[in-house]
């Protein structure tokens, strides 16, 4: 077997406020042929993901960060290219988290094999994937939404918020979500479902936000925090759930915004109305990936809950690829095709 050679990307520095391109070098590594046990794979997908803001940062979090010097983290669908390995044969398509890079040799512990008759290898990542999980888990068991409850989602058309807001519409609740642009508020209402969206750029959101929630908010699927949490917060109802999902509007912050500190009066809502505010971490819910596959796969050969990708080419391109999830230009679950997919040719 000839010598391969992988592209990596490398977190060269920590990066202050939004990551820059000089916060990341790119390293070529001559890998050699497996050993015993090995396979060599070639990624295909790496997704992008907000999460991995965070690993970016030297803080202790419920998952270690990336050191500097080192690959950026990342899941990924590859295909095995070589192995030696007796679980794995040449052209198996593979889940795993290999990171921000072309190439690598694996001992196979933690891959996942993708059957791409059953769905598109990509959707390992988005709807069938991580985001997916974390919206069905998310929703169902933390903001436990009951038939005609008013369902709010910020982010609504991304990776996680689209599924929350497909999944809150299939279970008969009146949902509303919350996106940046104009064509993503469309696409939410007339692909997705959503019965109104309003965007976060309008100056007005709040008075939007009481024009499309008549009754109030019995569960708020929290993606985005911000000037996005204030609008919402003010109308949960009393005994209204809100599942605490993430706040991608701070993971760029460098310093606490100098607004004045609404925490009583959030404390006395929780109080008064009797609200449940739950965090979630995906990693707590693998029990739940069963019944989440099966559900997710038969909404989506109903035709009841679409998926959308928003797929970038190159490894190269996957830092401002990233920046664009901190901008809203990224529309639906955003990868990038690190090399080709023979099974969309
Ligand atoms: P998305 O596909 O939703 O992409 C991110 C979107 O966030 C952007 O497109 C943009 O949408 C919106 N956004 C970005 N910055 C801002 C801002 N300052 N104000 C308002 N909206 C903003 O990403 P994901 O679906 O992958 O992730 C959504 C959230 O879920 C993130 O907070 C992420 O960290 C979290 N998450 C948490 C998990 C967990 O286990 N807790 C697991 C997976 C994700 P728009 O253009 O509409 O503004």
């Amino acid at each position: 077997m000839k010598p391969v050679t992988s592209r990596q990307v490398i977190l060269a520095n920590r990066p202050l406020g939004v990551p820059q391109a000089s916060d990341f070098s790119i390293n070529e590594q001559v890998l050699g042929a497996p050993g015993p046990g090995e396979l060599l794979l070639r990624t295909i997908y790496l997704s992008l993901d907000p999460y991995m803001r965070g690993r970016m940062n030297a803080v202790a979090s419920y998952a270690p960060y990336v050191q500097t010097g080192e690959v950026m983290v990342g899941g990924t669908v590859s295909i095995v290219e070589a192995s030696k390995s007796p679980s794995f044969s040449i052209g198996d398509f593979v889940l795993g988290y290999t990171g921000w890079q072309s190439h690598v040799l694996h001992d196979g512990t933690g891959l996942r094999k993708l059957d791409p008759r059953q769905a598109p290898i990509s959707t390992a990542l988005g709807v069938l994937g991580m985001p997916g999980l974390t919206a069905y888990a998310g929703l169902l068991d933390i903001g436990q939404p009951k038939k005609s409850d008013t369902v709010v989602v910020s982010a609504a058309t991304g990776a996680v918020g689209s599924v929350v807001g497909q999944i809150a519409r299939i279970s008969g609740c009146r949902v509303v979500g919350i996106a940046g642009a104009k064509e993503k508020c469309g696409y939410a209402v007339e692909e997705l479902g959503y019965h109104a969206c309003v965007s976060h750029h309008s100056t007005d959101l709040k008075n939007q936000l009481a024009e499309v929630c008549p009754d109030g908010v019995d569960v708020y699927f929290e993606n985005v925090g911000g000037i996005v949490f204030d609008a919402v917060f003010d109308y949960l109802n009393v005994g209204a759930r809100m599942t605490v999902c993430g706040m991608i509007s701070h993971y760029n912050e460098t310093a606490r915004s100098p607004k004045p500190d609404r925490l009583p009066q959030i404390m006395r809502a929780i109080l008064t109305r009797r609200l449940k505010i739950q965090g979630i971490i995906v990693f707590d819910y693998a029990h739940r990936e069963p019944d989440f596959l099966a559900d997710v796969s038969k909404w989506i050969q109903k035709g009841e809950l679409r998926y959308r990708e928003d797929i970038v080419d190159g490894l190269d391109n996957a830092v401002s690829a990233f920046q664009g999830l901190f901008t809203g230009n990224n529309f639906g679950k955003l990868l990038i095709r690190v090399s080709d997919d023979p099974t969309r040719e």
